[in-house]
């Protein structure tokens, strides 16, 4: 048995019908904004709970579109997560704004006592992140914002389709950015992201800024990126929005047989559920104080892991000492967490097997030495 960790290919029947609306598109040959795009970012905005949405051509030019539509820019600190990857805080950088980063709870979102220790003046915005598939603590984050007039950005990349109090992620924002790029829960066949918010003003000025901040396609009244969702991708990703509460209820099972099966092992500390939501299971990260020797023994059996993202925003090469940065809890986490695989794609045999050999870590003689 060899387990993968991801599985992007896309054969038999599916293949045909991700050929059949590629093959619409070539037929009308309308390759950039074409019917499509509009379609999906109707699609998307309802499913997700918004008014508008607006395609873009990554998830790091969805967040960066979002900072700029809030006119966040040189002189403004922008408080987000330690623990992302590291497109959450260039996008910040990139709009002239600073990152300041704030520590994280044990479940790896955003503490919210930590963000409130890193108001200062000039802080304009929150960027929380929806770990691993769970949505952040927006209750707090939302009243906190209110009480200091900050801008609410929600990075919705890693929780497509997750829920909390009834709602869904990229509905917590003001405005919410989310990656569809391949390895992520509703995902295109190349580059793509989305921006949702349910301002009309808002929208228009995204449509412009991702078109080098045109208007009527030739007057340029501010500069701007060219940064569209291309047609094809809208096309698969119609197709792939229709079908992803079957992707999210496999993962959903993957991870409630992990739950089940490794919730006597005392020495891990499992992604475990609120009963006011519902997780993607984006990644199932784990927590193991030996995480490097479990880790070599599942690779030792064939079965593939990961550490997303073994180093923190803050230490960086390009952020360290270079702002405000607590990490206490994200440290210890960031060298404790591991990811098992979880992928749709998966059979409960596959996932059966993994559980059988972390049991024969712990309880073995494995781990010895
Ligand atoms: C994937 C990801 C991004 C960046 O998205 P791209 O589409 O790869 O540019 C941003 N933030 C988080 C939390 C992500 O996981």
């Amino acid at each position: 048995m060899h387990i993968r960790f991801l599985d992007l290919s896309v054969t038999g029947e599916e293949q045909e019908k991700h050929i059949e609306a590629i093959r619409k598109v070539l037929n009308h040959g309308i390759l950039v904004n074409g019917p499509e795009v509009a379609e999906f970012e109707g699609m998307i905005a309802k499913y997700c709970g918004r008014k508008f949405s607006v395609g873009a051509g990554s998830g790091s030019d969805a967040l960066y579109l979002a900072l700029r539509a809030h006119d966040i820019g040189h002189g403004d600190e922008v408080i987000t997560s330690s623990m992302s990857w590291v497109a959450t805080a260039n996008s910040v950088a990139l709009t002239g704004a600073t990152p300041v980063f704030a520590d994280i709870n044990e479940d790896l979102n955003i503490n919210t006592d930590s963000m409130k220790c890193l108001l200062t003046k000039k802080t304009r915005a929150i960027l929380p992140v929806d770990y691993a598939g769970k949505i952040a603590d927006f209750e707090e984050i939302t009243s906190f914002a209110k009480e200091h007039g900050l801008v609410v950005i929600e990075d919705g990349s890693q929780a497509f389709g997750a829920e909390k109090y009834g709602r869904r992620t990229g509905s917590f924002g003001d405005i919410s950015a989310i990656s569809l790029n391949p390895m992520k829960i509703l995902n295109g066949i190349g580059e793509a992201g989305i921006v949702l918010t349910d301002d009309e003003n808002v929208r228009k000025r995204l449509e412009s800024l991702r078109y080098n901040g045109t208007i009527n396609r030739e007057t340029c009244i501010e500069p701007g990126m060219n940064s569209r969702l291309d047609t094809i991708q809208a096309a698969v990703l119609i197709h792939r929005l229709k079908n992803i509460d079957n992707v999210i209820s496999k993962r959903r099972k993957n991870a409630s047989l992990y739950n089940e099966g490794l919730r006597d092992i005392e020495q891990i500390r499992l992604p475990l559920e609120q009963n006011t939501e519902k997780d993607t299971f984006y990644t199932y990260t784990i927590q193991t104080k030996d995480r490097d020797r479990l880790s070599a023994y599942l690779s030792e059996n064939n079965i593939e892991n990961k550490v997303y993202h073994p180093i923190l925003q803050p230490d960086q090469p390009a952020y360290i000492n270079k702002s405000a940065a607590f990490k206490e809890t994200a440290e210890k986490c960031v060298n404790s967490i591991l990811c098992l695989p979880i992928h749709e794609k998966l059979r409960e045999d596959e996932i059966l097997y993994v559980i059988e050999k972390i049991e024969k870590y712990y309880r073995g003689r494995d781990n010895e030495g």
